[in-house]
């Protein structure tokens, strides 16, 4: 059988392996940070109407720089962020492929503090870049020090700050991303996937564009929006990052039927959110008790929770599996990293996970 090895790729994809987080039927999948509840009703109708609108002009292309869809996002974002300041993609995935292939690419770096997303390396190697990992400190925050000193030392042309930052939840204080902003010429990307999870008052980096035209916020609709299968991410920054990723994007990326369906579910961006406070109560739940089953998590501002001290990891996923509850093993020593569901879900699995814990002892 034919590998792709044996095929005549590029040298520096050779030995890499494709993002593969596991995709299986089970009853509580809480392993890629989904939301846990489905597109209301209301809601759901309202996008079909808006799809069944756009369904006979199929046969044109679609607005290449869909602007109802722009509208709808700075109309979201608030923060006096214009319809120009807005682009997306599909999904943010999307967005930070644009984004280094326009100001990474051969010869150039990207750097990030990790642990972070496991696609950020990935998608570096794509553009042909050098990924630059610098660890944080041992409880997985930033200082203004430490991203400063690296980022000196670095001279990274992209530095990518997740925060809340997948997979450890840590929120950055947006002194620090100034600090980060002030220490680079270069781009500084801040993928806020899961900014709408954030404890009440805590601001978004959305407060700092303003001067700022080397800063770009990323955002998705894939978490708190409950939207993942329609594969929409965005971002905000200056008019003249929007201009520079036109470059790249290929043309009409974004199909008439996701954009018609994304303005739609955005008109109604109340609804869509309004699971936003239980997933945070379950997400705060996990936090509160998973020390009584000896673990100890680490504090988050996402949508779900990393926890230590866990003997075997390999172990407890398959056992958890075994009963059919897919969690997510990160790779990080002792840990695994659990979405915070429904509560009937998150119950079923602190009720899995102490049955396993005990079966053990
Ligand atoms: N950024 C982060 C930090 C993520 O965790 C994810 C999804 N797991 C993404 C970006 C990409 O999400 P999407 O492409 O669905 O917007």
């Amino acid at each position: 059988m034919t590998s792709f090895e044996d095929l005549p790729i590029r040298d520096d994809l050779r030995g890499l392996t494709p993002y593969g987080a596991p995709q299986q039927p089970v009853r509580v999948a809480i392993n890629v940070n989904e939301n846990p509840h489905q597109v209301p009703e209301v809601v759901a109708r309202r996008i079909i109407e808006a799809i069944a609108r756009e369904l006979p002009g199929l046969n044109r292309y679609p607005d290449r720089e869909f602007t109802a869809l722009r509208e709808q996002l700075s109309v979201y974002l608030g923060h006096d962020i214009s319809p120009e300041q807005v682009w997306a993609a599909n999904g943010s995935n999307e967005i930070m492929q644009q984004l280094l292939q326009v100001f990474g690419g051969p010869g150039r770096s990207v750097l990030s503090f990790t642990p972070s997303y496991s696609m950020y390396p990935l998608l570096t190697q794509g553009v042909g870049s050098t990924w630059v990992p610098v660890p944080r400190a041992d409880d997985f925050t930033l200082t203004a020090e430490l991203v400063t000193e690296a980022i000196e030392r670095e001279q990274p042309d992209i530095t990518i700050i997740c925060s809340p930052n997948n997979p450890t939840g840590t929120a950055t204080d947006l002194s620090v991303i100034a600090a980060a902003y002030e220490a680079t010429d270069g781009i500084l990307i801040v993928d806020e996937a899961y900014a709408e999870f954030l404890p009440d008052g805590e601001e978004t980096a959305l407060s700092l564009l303003p001067g700022r035209e080397r800063l770009v916020v990323s955002r998705t609709m894939s978490k708190a929006f409950a939207f993942a299968g329609a594969r929409v991410g965005y971002f905000a920054a200056d008019p003249a990052v929007v201009d520079a990723v036109r470059l790249v994007r290929l043309p009409y990326h974004l199909s008439a039927i996701t954009q018609a369906a994304a303005t739609a579910a955005l008109e109604c961006s109340q609804i869509m959110l309004q699971q936003v406070d239980a997933i945070r109560e379950q997400r705060d739940r996990l936090v509160r008790e998973l020390p009584a089953l000896g673990f100890t998590p680490w504090e988050s501002g996402a949508n779900f929770v990393l926890f230590g001290g866990v003997d075997d990891p390999a172990g407890t996923f398959s056992r958890l599996l075994e009963r059919d509850i897919l969690v997510r093993d990160v790779g990080i020593p002792n840990t695994l990293r659990v979405t915070a569901g429904t509560r009937a879900e998150t119950t079923t699995f602190l009720d899995a996970l102490a049955e396993i814990t005990n079966a053990g002892k």
